[in-house]
């Protein structure tokens, strides 16, 4: 069929030693699935168990990536833009009501990424209790390293991952300390949408978020997984 207009550029993630690109379809993100960031954030007194994972979405095409130091437009309306470190897991593989001994089968590989927050706009969000949408899907708010695939890396479930600003590390934690692991991120997530290959989804955030402004440098990284570095302007 003929368009009425140019249908929309297909937002596109680089794979290490592939030629082709992964082309982005949605971005799911995990709230809250590291206790130690739950408690810097006031949803956690103690740790009693888990909460039950909830999620929130960010458009494909919020996704920024490439190869290199990959620059980062400051959006509007924030004075105060957190950074937050995250495994991405992007699937090549989808599914309704996916089990978890299955759910890794859909992996086609991993990436680093940041959820770029408008924290004060979150902030404002929860107290009122509105949605928190344009505090997290905005414009380049998913910044997204390569890809590496699962048959050169395998599935990581245990490493660093950790994030600096303009050289002093801020963000220093380990994967095995993720409340929901990957598998059950997967499986929980497909009883409530049905995934597709293409779809990211950004893991959680250890503890250490914080601001960034015009000018900063960002280096982050995962164990076993790869790299990435952003520049804001
Ligand atoms: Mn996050």
């Amino acid at each position: 069929m003929d368009y009425v207009f140019a249908p929309p550029h297909q937002p596109v993630v680089p794979v290490a030693g592939a030629k082709g690109g992964f082309p982005v379809r949605r971005v799911f993100c995990v709230g809250r699935n590291y206790a130690d960031h739950a408690r810097e954030m006031g949803a956690l007194a103690q740790a009693e168990g888990r909460e039950p994972p909830f999620f929130f979405s960010k458009p494909g095409d919020a996704v920024v990536s490439g190869e290199g130091e990959i620059a980062v437009a400051y959006p509007p309306a924030t004075a105060n833009l957190h950074h937050e470190v995250e495994l991405v897991v992007a699937l090549g593989g989808g599914g309704a009501f996916v089990a978890v001994d299955h759910a890794k089968s859909l992996i086609f590989g991993y990436a680093v990424g940041i959820d770029l927050t408008r924290r004060d706009m979150q902030a404002l969000a929860k107290e009122k209790g509105h949605p928190w949408d344009m505090s997290k899907g905005f414009d380049q708010s998913a910044v997204v390293s390569g890809i590496h695939p699962v048959t050169a890396i395998g599935h990581p479930d245990r490493g660093r991952i950790w994030l600096g600003v303009n050289g002093a590390v801020r963000q220093d934690g380990d994967l095995s300390a993720m409340s929901w692991k990957v598998a059950e991120i997967i499986a929980n997530l497909s009883s409530l949408v049905a995934l597709a290959p293409g779809d990211l989804v950004f893991t959680g955030t250890p503890a250490g978020v914080g601001p960034v402004v015009r000018g900063d440098l960002i280096e982050a990284g995962v164990a076993g997984v790869g790299d990435l570095r952003a520049r804001f302007y």
